[in-house]
């Protein structure tokens, strides 16, 4: 490392990705490239000698950009979002810089304690039972994205109750889920071993806005007591990714916790509202889970990858994936008085994650978090209005946060042919390179998702976006 040239370097590349900033409007929101454009762009192997950075950078103006969907883009609504910022940035520029791997205490003991402070910070802001702070048996853990957050705690509780009820007994236990749940738990149950047909996915419907029913899950667990097979895990939801639809958790956790069954939430994106007391509500009932995680690279202005993770009891998260080989023993790990959070995921290598959380923290501060996400709600709820008060619109389900889900209506009560419509609608938007949005499917009925999310995302934006939805649907609906 050549501290000179990382200087000028560094600057040249901090000027570079600011122009990007400052340009970002000018391009397609969802790249237009076709599949393998860039095999015919580039060589076919690596170069023998370095070339400046002047012609890299080059190349990415020339032939990556175009390849890019604008993640960052104020325009757009796809998916949820995936923040970037300031703090954020110069957190994982931080975290790149010193270089460090932070799998044990020793290995950086700044690393692990800052990952401990912060996540207790933001407990604390989220106002989670005092069990999740690590100054008991809980704490939290940053991990590289929900679906790892869902399969660690998945494997803690499985283990768990087999330590119980003995090993041989895995082909019995059973995990509950809503049909809204992300097809992340899906995954993790595959990775667990969980037997395919022991994994109830519980329906839901436009009755409850997409929330489980509690009687639903009661009635399930009943029926699977009865059978003889062991109920050990409910994945609920808090901000569904179709609809962000809320699982009353108060009732679910009663029945979880008469069970002994583990409860996680997975509040991936709608975790960061619940910072807003008047957004709380949406985790009452969090006391009686066992897990909680929601992602702070998804709409908490921190780059990816930041999954926050909380457990209540972190033995049991130890217990399933801790290893101990000699090449990693020190006498801090040996006398148990650290934490090592290799044994708290997957991998053993880890990033310095937290500083860049850390850093969003500190320089914007609760308050303006807050604020933050305020707007977005706001915006979404103008976006809701405009969409009401067009008759050739529907919203479909109620907007709680800052998704708006919506459609063309039927004309002549023809479903299928309203779906297309609305297929074509996305398409005639999305190529029009001037937002982006994505679609989902609720009750049969294709859906347009319009998150509202993206740091640089203000009301002209919005409106902009309207407009082209408008413009692109009078098309169709006058076919
Ligand atoms: N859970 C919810 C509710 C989500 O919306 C998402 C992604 O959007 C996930 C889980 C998966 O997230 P990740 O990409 O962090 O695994």
């Amino acid at each position: 490392m050549d501290s000179e040239q990382l200087r000028d370097y560094g600057h040249r590349m901090v000027d570079f990705i600011a122009d990007y900033y400052k340009t970002i409007e000018n391009f397609p929101v969802l790249s237009q490239v076709q599949p393998g454009y860039l095999h015919n762009l580039l060589p076919e192997s690596a170069p023998d000698h370095p070339e400046t950075l002047e012609h890299v950078l080059d190349d990415v103006k020339t032939k990556i950009f175009p390849g890019l969907t604008h993640w960052q883009s104020p325009s757009f609504f796809a998916y949820y979002p995936s923040n970037s910022s300031v703090a954020g940035f110069l957190g994982e520029m931080l975290s790149a810089g010193l270089g460090i791997v932070g799998f044990s205490w020793i290995t950086s003991p700044a690393a692990t304690e800052l990952e401990m402070i912060v996540l207790d910070w933001l407990a604390k802001l989220l106002n989670l039972p005092e069990q999740f702070l690590s100054k008991g048996n809980g704490g939290g853990v940053i991990q590289g994205s929900a679906s790892e957050a869902v399969l660690v705690v998945l494997i803690a509780a499985r283990d768990k109750v087999l330590r119980s009820v003995g090993k041989k007994e895995l082909e019995k236990l059973v995990v509950y889920s809503s049909d809204q749940t992300h097809s992340a738990f899906q995954k993790a149950c595959q990775i667990a071993g969980i037997h395919p047909e022991n994994c109830r996915v519980l329906k839901t419907d436009s009755s409850t806005d997409y929330a489980l029913r509690p009687e639903f899950l009661q009635e399930a667990v009943s029926k699977d007591l009865e059978a003889g097979l062991i109920p050990f895990f409910l994945c609920a939801n808090v901000g569904t990714t179709s609809s962000t639809a809320v699982d009353p958790l108060a009732a679910l956790g009663k029945i979880t916790k008469s069970n002994e069954m583990w409860l996680h939430v997975d509040a991936a994106y709608a975790g960061s509202a619940c910072i807003c007391p008047e957004y709380r509500q949406y985790i009452d009932g969090v006391e009686n889970a066992d897990s909680f995680n929601m992602n702070a690279h998804k709409w908490f202005l921190t780059n990816f990858d930041c999954s926050l993770l909380w457990v209540k009891d972190k033995d049991s998260l130890t217990q399933a994936l801790s290893t101990n080989p000699e090449f990693l023993k020190n006498k801090a790990s040996q006398a148990n008085l650290v934490v090592d959070y290799k044994d708290w995921q997957v991998p053993l290598g880890r990033r310095f994650r937290s500083l860049k959380l850390w850093m969003v923290l500190r320089l914007y501060g609760a308050k303006t978090l807050k604020n933050y996400i305020r707007n977005h709600i706001k915006l979404a709820k103008d976006f809701e209005q405009l969409v009401s008060q067009d008759p050739n619109f529907e919203v479909i389900t109620p907007r709680i946060f800052s998704l708006v889900c919506f459609r063309i209506v039927p004309t002549e009560n023809d479903e299928k042919k309203c779906n297309n419509r609305n297929r074509q609608l996305l398409e005639a938007v999305n190529s029009s390179g001037k937002l982006f949005m994505s679609h989902t499917a609720l009750s049969g009925k294709i859906v347009l998702r319009c998150a509202i999310g993206a740091p640089l995302t203000e009301e002209k934006h919005v409106k902009e976006a309207w407009k082209v939805i408008q413009e692109k649907a009078s098309y169709l609906i006058h076919k």
